[in-house]
């Protein structure tokens, strides 16, 4: 997936700022956060939407969420609470076509 930016931060080939990965998945923040902490989990495997899922893909989209709550604790936001959220396809306001799970709080 040459021209997907997601592949690229996810492999390590922008200057983004990865603060947590692991072999299946990289957490950075959103460049246009919508809450004071926005960030984004993202496979490394490139998958386009939640529509593309596909049965072998269950067990990384269980680790999305999973590091979300790991990730809520070191942000300190998991007492206050957060909302996590995928956009589906055009309709749904995805605009990079690389799944992706937002996690947004910190009010
Ligand atoms: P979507 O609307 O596709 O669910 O969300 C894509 C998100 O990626 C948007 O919230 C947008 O601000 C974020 N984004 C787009 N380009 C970049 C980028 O180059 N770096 C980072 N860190 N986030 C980006
Ligand atoms: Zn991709």
């Amino acid at each position: 997936m040459g021209d997907c930016l997601f592949c690229s931060i996810a492999g390590g080939k922008t200057d983004t700022e990865i603060l947590h990965e692991t072999e299946d998945l990289v957490v950075f923040r959103d460049i246009n956060p919508h809450a004071p902490v926005h960030l984004l989990i993202v496979p490394k495997k490139h998958i386009r939407s939640i529509n593309d899922l596909r049965p072998e893909d269950l067990e990384i989209v269980s680790k999305l969420i999973y590091t979300a709550k790991e990730m809520a604790g070191r942000m300190k936001i998991n007492e206050s609470g957060y909302r996590l959220f995928f956009n589906v396809e055009k309709g749904g306001g995805q605009v990079i076509f690389h799944l992706h799970l937002h996690m947004i709080g910190g009010w």
